[in-house]
């Protein structure tokens, strides 16, 4: 059960590519009461990413001046870039009684999982249908570069090594499936209780 009046974190994790961006963005889109974390990154903006909205995207001296202010929850780097939650947001909103939606790997959800002890976490690892399923959804978001995508599918095999110590493992075959199996899990554990597969 929740603390009384706070809210939840859920992190979704998964190899990138595996849709869970797409899956964070409807769960807040349709559920009012939940808010995507959004990261600090290093990382050079796409074509379509937005400062403010999709990240905040920052040099590598303000993030370690973040880092040594102590104000990251978690912090990783991913892909040579660095990648960090800020403390601040997000505790101001899980004491408002906010679900926080985390879309981040598996070294910052090592972290929370240390760290937040005083708030419900629940856990999930997103997962592609296939290999084969990523590298088409990674060929269209990734502007077909050949580069890009071979070193976002050798992280693949790293990142899949983490899966058994999330608390939840959710195939995103259909997407309207995957969300509704997403939605049906944060319910139950919102009350206590764990989703059976088998139901
Ligand atoms: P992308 O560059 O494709 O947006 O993200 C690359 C990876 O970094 C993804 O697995 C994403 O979940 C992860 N990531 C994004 N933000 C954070 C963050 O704040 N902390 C950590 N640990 N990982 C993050």
């Amino acid at each position: 059960m929740t603390n009384f009046g706070q809210g939840m974190m859920i992190v979704l994790s998964s190899p990138s590519g595996a849709g869970k961006t797409t899956l964070t963005r409807m769960l807040s889109e349709k559920n009012g009461n939940f808010v995507i974390s959004i990261s600090h990154t290093t990382r050079t903006p796409r074509h379509n990413e937005v400062n403010g909205k999709d990240y905040f995207f920052i040099n590598k001296d303000k993030f370690q001046e973040l880092i040594k202010n102590n104000s990251f929850i978690e912090h990783a780097t991913v892909f040579n870039n660095l990648y960090g939650t800020m403390k601040e947001p997000v505790f101001k909103d899980l004491l408002k009684g906010k679900n926080i939606l985390f879309d981040i790997d598996w070294q910052g959800a090592e972290q929370i999982k240390k760290k937040c002890i005083d708030f419900k976490l629940i856990t999930l690892f997103i997962l592609p249908p296939s290999t084969k399923e990523l590298k088409k959804r990674l060929y269209n978001r990734e502007n077909q570069d050949e580069l890009i995508i071979k070193k976002r599918m050798s992280q693949f095999k790293n990142d899949i090594l983490h899966w058994k110590d999330y608390d939840y493992v959710v195939i995103n075959n259909e997407l309207l499936d995957c969300y509704n199996q997403i939605q049906k899990i944060v319910a139950l554990e919102s009350k206590g209780l764990k989703y059976n597969y088998d139901e």
